[in-house]
């Protein structure tokens, strides 16, 4: 018999939530207000209250969101912004919005998060040149934020936290999302908290930055119609917050659930001699966005499991400083050596809340058969 795993399922996670979803849905639609109403202020103080933090503010995407933090950090034109090239293409693209330079640093080879001693050596070469730092949470395992802020306050950096993939997860039992001046989210509906359709949000303790995303999101307005600087168009709308506020009540569950999933493929794979599992920091509280593999014969154990049923994807295939678009245009401090090690090896396995237990089974016991 063959199998049909999927690696990510949004529509699982819909029907798991389905009556509640529904019903939230037929509210919004016979509120006959679809914009920046009551579902989206609910939404923006549910979450705000879930991570812990002051403010949040519900945007149009997690693209959106790191272009709007980064607009009230006052990063823009002529500024170098140090990200990792190993993170979804949408890190830069936010960066380069601005309007400023994205400068690309190496990745710790056991976490796929920024490398902090590369960090370190780079504020060292760019000497008052870096005007914000954006850590990327990859794979809901949470950067060395403590340690990035420690170096950032000491210099006058500003800290952005990518958190597209990290909804719930913590460091040194503190949420993702607190320590920097401000945080990113993402709610594309593969990502632990997703809606129906493209969302984000921006948060931050500070209430001066907060309010300046609120404005901006709507075209610079403090008074409606009155642009006091220029913006854009960003908003989260009432439809998305309302499946977001039902979601985000099982966040915490669903997130149980791939970290039950990420332990029976930790248990089962143990020992597999041509492959690596996921390493956790013991700080580290790991959301499980996706669960990644390492083997030098990737791309051959990725058509095996796909010849059998199997999904898997690589997030990402090309580190953002070798695609087409960035390619020879984007500075990076220092040799991207386990960024481009990492491109070729990673593959990311199923891994999503209503996986069933028989099903990662299937998928271990899958490649636990494969031979190199
Ligand atoms: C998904 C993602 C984004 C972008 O979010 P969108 O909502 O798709 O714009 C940014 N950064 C990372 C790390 C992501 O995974």
């Amino acid at each position: 018999m063959s199998l049909s795993i999927p690696q990510s399922n949004p529509l699982a996670n819909y029907l798991a939530h389905r009556v509640e979803i529904d019903e939230a849905i037929r509210r919004t639609l016979e509120s006959g207000w679809y914009i920046l109403g009551d579902e989206v202020a609910s939404f923006e103080n549910e979450f705000a209250e879930y991570l812990n933090v002051r403010h949040a503010v519900g945007v149009g995407s997690g693209t959106a969101a790191l272009y709007l933090a980064l607009r009230v950090c006052d990063v823009g034109p002529g500024d170098t912004v140090l990200t990792v090239s190993h993170t979804a293409v949408a890190t830069v693209a936010a960066i380069e919005l601005t309007g400023a330079a994205p400068l690309l640093v190496d990745i710790d080879p056991l976490t796929f998060t920024l490398d902090v001693e590369r960090v370190e050596a780079a504020i060292a070469e760019y000497r008052g040149a870096i005007k914000a730092i954006i850590p990327v949470h990859i794979y809901g395992h949470p950067a060395r934020v403590t340690d990035i802020m420690q170096l950032a306050t000491r210099h006058g950096i500003r800290v952005i936290e990518d958190c597209a993939q990290a909804h719930g997860a913590e460091w040194m039992g503190r949420k993702i999302g607190t320590f920097g001046d401000v945080a990113a989210f993402s709610f594309y509906p593969t990502k632990n908290l997703g809606a129906l359709g493209d969302g984000g949000a921006v948060v931050t303790n500070d209430e001066g930055l907060a309010s300046r995303v609120r404005s901006l999101r709507e075209y610079g307005w403090e008074q409606r119609y009155v642009s006091q600087v220029p913006g854009v168009n960003s908003r989260l709308d009432e439809l998305q917050a309302a499946i977001l506020r039902v979601k985000l009540r099982h966040l915490d569950n669903d997130n149980r659930r791939r970290a039950d999933v990420a332990r029976s493929y930790s248990a089962a794979l143990a020992g597999h001699p041509h492959i690596s599992l996921p390493q956790t920091s013991k700080a580290a509280n790991h959301a499980y966005h996706q669960y990644v593999v390492r083997t030098p014969a990737r791309d051959s154990l990725r058509a095996f499991l796909s010849a059998k049923g199997i999904g898997t994807s690589i997030h990402y295939p090309v580190p953002v400083h070798q695609q087409p678009a960035y390619a020879g245009r984007i500075g990076s401090a220092g040799e991207l050596h386990h960024t481009e090690a990492a491109a070729r090896e990673i593959l990311s396995l199923p891994i999503f809340p209503e996986l069933p237990a028989d099903a990662v089974k299937a998928v271990a016991d899958q490649i636990n058969t494969w031979r190199a």
